[in-house]
């Protein structure tokens, strides 16, 4: 048969080659490592971890990355195997001895009489002959690859660096406090007139907010000395610095509000937030990219009335990182649809960390190994991990209300906001639980039934 050829022998290439190869088909994996590096990679070796020697959490009952841990061992996941065999103690996460796992890797796809391992960069697009080929080049995608994509989907649809604003779990926002109301109630394509979340502050608690702001822990930003910042994607404490009014009169404007609970009192400063995904579980706040230390920012944002008891599925970060406009560049099945005998997989594709990257280029494996035996393609079901964070990349974000040519998509790693709520009636109390059912308690039985549906569900796609 015709082979499959894989360009980055990275968590998601490596994944990818061995999916295609095990079913069948043969692979030819090009990696430019060997030949030319990159700012981050320091050895030749496959699967190289570039920084934390950390899969996260192994906790398949309770945590959303482990559960896709437990997917992916059942889809015979190269990655996981490699990371399994060279485990080191991290109690309830999975951290590997980090040589041991890339060298693995290498000699497992190198043994595999379908993968044939080539080490060179691919310039550019891949040429017209390969019918079939899966670009996973990564967050440091080689520069003549990333202008040749560039080219091919509009400079609008490729970022160089992610910009990114914390992430709210939507039944954590106090909506005694915030409402629901788009500025001067403007109704968008596919909007009501009430997409937005607003948080309302007064003056002292405004003053209180940019103190914070100023005062608070920033992380270095070494890679991107000397590089300008963007328009539009300044970190909320550079605006902040630029002057206690920048806020006020940038994404924390106040105009065309109305407080839905105190209507006679006018706001000073609102902060907005904007629907996440096409379920409603998370909302994003709008404009609060950061370089805020995790910890400080978690503190800081919890200032804001309305969110005293949020819950963060993501909090913000800027970092370079190349990825493609995914929802609207990729078909379900990871192909482009202005060039469907190409596939995306890995970070490229707008997911975050090894784990959900490896995750992504073994659907793509698998996708490009049915397509090439003529195989009816099934796409994994949404209530799973696979399935969930394949829908965070391919659709599930919701762009009705964007502006036009202003892109709102951000890199994420897998989290319960990505799953569909359960029906009613599917958090049970377990057997013996005394008095009243809530708080932790209820929050523990709810993943346990999501993480069970999803397994189950996963099993029988797989089956
Ligand atoms: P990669 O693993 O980067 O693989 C891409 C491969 O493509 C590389 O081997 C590269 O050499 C090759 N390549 C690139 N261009 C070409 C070309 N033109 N031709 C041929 N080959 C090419 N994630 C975590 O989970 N934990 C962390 O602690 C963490 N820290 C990070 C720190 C930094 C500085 C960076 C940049 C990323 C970090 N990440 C971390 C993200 C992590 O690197 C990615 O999630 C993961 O490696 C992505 O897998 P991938 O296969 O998509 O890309």
């Amino acid at each position: 048969a015709t082979p499959v050829h894989v360009i980055g022998g990275g968590l998601a290439g490596s994944e990818a080659a061995w999916q295609i190869a095990q079913a069948g088909v043969p692979v030819i994996l090009h990696e430019m490592r060997g030949v030319r590096g990159t700012d981050a990679h320091k050895t030749d070796g496959l699967a190289e971890l570039v920084c934390s020697n950390s899969f996260r959490s192994d906790d398949a009952e309770l945590n959303a990355v482990g559960l896709l841990h437990a997917e992916m061992r059942l889809a015979g996941s190269l990655i996981m195997a490699c990371g399994d065999a060279h485990q080191v103690p991290a109690g309830s996460a999975l951290a590997v001895d980090r040589d041991g796992f890339s060298q693995a890797v290498t000699e497992k796809i190198a043994a595999h009489a379908l993968i044939t391992v080539v080490r060179e960069e691919v310039a550019g697009l891949p040429p017209e002959d390969w019918d079939q080929a899966i670009i996973a080049t990564g967050p440091l995608t080689a520069p003549s690859l990333a202008e040749a994509i560039a080219a091919e989907t509009g400079q609008d649809a490729l970022a160089f660096f992610d910009a990114i604003a914390p992430i709210v779990h939507t039944d954590t926002i106090d909506m005694t406090i915030a409402w629901h109301q788009s500025r001067y109630d403007k109704v968008g394509p596919g909007g009501t007139g009430k997409d937005y979340i607003n948080c309302p502050m007064n003056e002292a608690q405004y003053n209180a907010f940019i103190d914070a702001l100023l005062a608070g822990d920033k992380t270095e930003f070494k890679q991107w000395e000397g590089t300008p910042y963007f328009d539009g994607c300044l970190p909320i404490e550079v605006m902040a610095e630029r002057g206690r009014e920048t806020l006020r009169h940038g994404p924390m404007k106040p105009m065309g509000l109305t407080n839905a609970h105190r209507p006679d009192e006018k706001p000073y400063a609102v902060v907005q937030l904007r629907q996440d995904n096409a379920l409603g579980t998370l909302y994003n706040m709008v404009g609060f990219q950061t370089k805020l230390r995790y910890g400080a920012q978690a503190d800081i944002f919890r200032m804001i009335p309305g969110l005293e008891n949020a819950e963060f599925a993501r909090l913000g970060g800027i970092h370079r990182n190349t990825y493609i406009n995914s929802p609207v560049l990729l078909g379900p099945d990871l192909t482009l649809k202005s060039r469907p005998g190409l596939r995306f997989a890995g970070q490229i594709t707008g997911c975050e960390g090894y784990v959900e990257s490896a995750a992504i280029g073994l659907l793509a494996g698998r996708f490009a190994a049915a397509e090439r035996r003529g195989q009816a393609l099934d796409l994994p079901p949404q209530t799973s991990a696979f399935g969930a964070l394949l829908g965070h990349i391919t659709g599930g974000h919701l762009t009705a209300d964007d502006e036009p040519g202003k892109r709102s998509f951000q890199p994420m790693n897998i989290n319960f906001g990505l799953f569909p709520p359960l029906p009613d009636g599917a958090i049970r109390k377990p057997d013996g639980h005394q008095g009243r059912f809530r708080g932790k308690d209820k929050a523990m039985a709810k993943k346990r039934a999501m993480t069970g549906r999803a397994i189950a569900d996963a099993r029988a796609w797989l089956g």
